[in-house]
């Protein structure tokens, strides 16, 4: 058994940015990821887009995050070279009804400490944006999109830079709390057991099972884990719009918004769609539902336009239906282990606060 300082389980870009913020404080940092690569979960499955912070609940985790991650994120990726736009998103009404509830979109986004959200007239959203129908819209200018991949490869580099090791191939199996310490069974080519002072559990949609397989965990402080899948649906040809379009929120979702890639392509998505399995086909018989939703505030996307993209599943906590759910950092405080940390729920804007979420992190493994 070899004996080890801090052990990150996951290579997603939380996983990443937690090893980044754990070696530059000087501590021997060990990545585990099960894939043979970094980011091929869900962090290479999502919008790209880096949220303002507008909808969360006043205080949640996620409003907080969210606003001080995105300002971590645009400073890192001007100061390391990282290829982002600060496109920023139009919210759209499209009728008198949905014009009333962008006033509390705007409220709550201030309450929220999101600057640059500024309410437009349809003229004003039509000037900016010619092919959009709508009758009011909201701005956001502080939202962007990100290429996370060249985001993931930066966190990694500066965490080995600072000394971290990056194991692939390497799916954590379990594992027991003994004493001050945490016992890892490490699987693949060679199973090894790894006697850790402290477990960052950042493995995305299998968090809670990895922290229930830990003897010792104390079990009701282990969520039970749902899955959402979203799907997105590409448009054939040059995107009509040049920033992010997305509806007044519909209850349980976003409503179906546009995204564009730093490449430009433009696609539609994420929908909904409670799962028991993780499967990341995108069934076609989806894109029905799509072309009604886009034709609202879009009536010239033509049939035959939308191609079946890809799929990302949220890591759900909270049971379909149930109120909203909000990112979980649990350490000694809630769980009574000074050597493990478990990152529960982190869906969207897991990719935004990212970096915030390993500031969090960093501060609970140094007090520990
Ligand atoms: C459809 C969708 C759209 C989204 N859009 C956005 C967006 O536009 N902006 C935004 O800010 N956020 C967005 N998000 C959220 C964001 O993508 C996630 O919050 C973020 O990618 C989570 O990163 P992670 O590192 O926690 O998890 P993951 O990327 O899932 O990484 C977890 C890693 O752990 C590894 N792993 C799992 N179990 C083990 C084990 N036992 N041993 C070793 N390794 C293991 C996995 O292989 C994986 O590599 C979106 C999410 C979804 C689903």
């Amino acid at each position: 058994m070899e004996d080890v300082d801090c052990v990150v389980v996951g290579a997603g870009v939380v996983g990443l940015a937690v090893a980044r913020a754990l070696a530059a404080m000087g501590r021997e940092v060990i990545v585990l990821e099960a894939a043979e690569a970094i980011g091929t979960a869900t962090s290479s499955r999502n919008s790209e887009v880096i949220h303002a912070g507008i909808y969360y609940p006043q205080g949640s985790l996620m409003a907080r995050l969210c606003v001080e991650g995105k300002d971590m994120l645009y400073n890192y990726c001007a100061e390391r070279g990282v290829d982002f736009r600060a496109c920023g998103k139009l919210i759209v009404a499209v009728s008198e009804a949905e014009n009333h509830r962008l006033g509390g979109i705007r409220d709550r986004a201030e309450a929220n400490r999101v600057a640059g959200m500024r309410l437009l007239s349809a003229a004003e959203a039509r000037a900016m944006e010619p092919s959009l129908v709508c009758t009011a819209a909201l701005l956001s200018e502080t939202t962007g999109i990100i290429d996370s991949h060249g985001l993931m490869l930066a966190f990694q580099g500066d965490a080995e830079s600072d000394g971290a090791i990056f194991v692939f191939h390497s799916p954590v199996l379990g594992g027991r709390v003994a004493g001050a310490r945490i016992e890892l069974e490490v699987g693949g080519a060679e199973t090894t057991t790894l006697r850790c002072r402290m477990v960052v559990n950042a493995a995305g949609l299998h968090a809670p099972g990895l922290a229930g397989d830990i003897k010792g965990m104390p079990s009701q402080m282990v969520p039970r884990a749902y899955y959402a899948k979203g799907s997105y649906f590409s448009l054939a040809g040059r995107s009509p719009f040049s920033r992010l379009i997305y509806p007044v929120p519909v209850p349980g979702g976003l409503g179906v918004h546009l995204t564009i890639d730093l490449g430009g392509q433009a696609r539609f998505g994420p929908d909904v769609e409670w799962v028991d399995t993780l499967d990341y086909r995108v069934d076609p018989s989806r894109a029905d539902g799509f072309y009604a939703a886009v034709r609202r505030y879009w009536p010239d996307l033509r049939d035959g336009a939308l191609l079946p993209g890809y799929a990302g599943i949220r890591p759900k906590i909270v049971p379909p239906g149930a109120p909203g759910q909000d990112f979980v950092i649990q350490g000694e405080a809630k769980h009574g282990l000074p050597c493990l940390i478990n990152l529960f729920g982190i869906e969207s804007p897991g990719l935004t606060a990212s970096m915030a979420i390993a500031a969090q992190v960093a501060g609970l493994a140094r007090a520990a």
